[in-house]
């Protein structure tokens, strides 16, 4: 691709931006690479407002690598419970341990070094070389294509790795070499408040407009070009809430697969009435001595839908399965796929 000398100005003109109209996040302004890590960790699936939070939680609980690398595996899951996807929580316990024994306990500034860690890819690298050490270094993420693709008009699906490798050789073009990170941290925000995905980008407000293709043929709301998704299929579950009055029945799932590791209420595939529910119960060796539908709930997986009914069953006496309910909050990773349910038993 040619370039043309109007994207040069890019950068002047989106740095000059960003200083005006940056959002204040705590793992920015001089942040160690631990910080950044951690940030975009959490951010991989997680929007900024929810990661705050948990950010500043989880650097408490774990202030260094090394608090990382020996930290019992249940208090990464509680510190992680409700982000989701908790194999990044594992993985980075993995690379902190690599990272104390090959690399002297400090993380590494060059991507290729980043990238031989557990769960640090592409795009984490780069956002660890550029912010950290201020390595010329695109993190190429969904903002970036996108804006990629409306700046140069990219008539191709976007979700394509020679895509991909188009937008970062864009953007390595372009790069200026005092402030990597600045950059990127500029084309994240502008695409999280200013070249908004779908139809929504605030074109009037943007400080590239005066450069960018799409903008000019009116085709912003189109790019960028993706493949149709296939719906996601849906798994319909029943979930039991076995308890007493400070007492309840939870198990911890397989240490492979979904929610690998995690703690859960009983639940099974299929709808149940409250008659089989009885049933299930009893199966458990549990006397059932009341039983109530719980609100039906959803949640959405990358892949997989699961709708789901509930039944509480208070039983007769708790068996040594079971939890004191206080623990829930403290100390039992229960995912935020149960969140509907945990909330009720934690209510009452
Ligand atoms: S002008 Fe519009 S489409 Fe182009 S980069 Fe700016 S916000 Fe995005």
């Amino acid at each position: 691709m040619g370039m043309d000398d109007g994207f040069r100005q890019i950068p002047g003109l989106l740095l000059a931006w960003y200083d005006v109209h940056k959002r204040r996040l705590p793992w920015r302004d001089g942040p160690s690479a631990y910080h950044v890590w951690v940030s975009e960790i959490m951010l991989q699936q997680t929007r900024v407002e929810a990661v705050i939070p948990y950010y500043e939680r989880f650097l408490k609980a774990l202030p260094d690598i090394k608090a990382l690398a020996s930290a019992p595996e249940e208090q990464l899951l509680k510190l992680w419970e409700g982000l989701g996807y908790y194999s990044r929580v594992r993985n980075m316990a993995k690379a902190a341990r690599q990272v104390l024994e090959d690399y002297g306990g400090e993380l590494p500034s060059e991507p290729v070094e980043l990238c031989k860690l557990s769960g640090i890819g592409d795009y984490t690298a780069a956002a660890i070389a550029s912010f950290a050490f201020g390595r010329k270094t695109p993190a190429v993420d969904g903002n970036l294509l996108r804006i990629f693709a409306r700046l140069t008009d990219f008539a191709e699906n976007i979700r394509t790795p020679a895509a991909k490798r188009q937008a970062a050789a864009f953007f390595n073009d372009i790069f200026p070499d005092d402030r990597p990170g600045d950059m990127n941290q500029a084309l994240m925000d502008l695409g999280a408040t200013v070249c908004l995905p779908g139809g929504a980008a605030r074109c009037a407000d943007c400080p590239l407009s005066a450069h960018c293709l799409a903008y000019a043929a009116g085709r912003e709301a189109l790019l960028p070009l993706m493949p149709v998704k296939k719906p996601r299929p849906v798994e319909e579950r029943t979930v039991f809430v076995i308890r007493t009055a400070d007492k309840v029945l939870v198990r911890k799932r397989p240490s492979k697969g979904l929610l690998a590791g995690l703690y859960e209420f009983p639940n099974e595939k299929g709808t149940f009435n409250k008659e089989d529910a009885c049933t299930y119960c009893k199966n458990l060796g549990l006397t059932p001595v009341s039983v109530r539908l719980l609100p039906a709930a959803k949640h959405v997986f990358t892949h997989l839908e699961w709708h789901m009914t509930g039944f509480e069953l208070y039983v007769a006496e708790a068996s040594t399965a079971f939890t004191p309910i206080s623990d829930l909050a403290d100390s039992v990773p229960l995912p935020s796929a149960f969140a509907a349910y945990t909330g009720k038993v934690l209510q009452s």
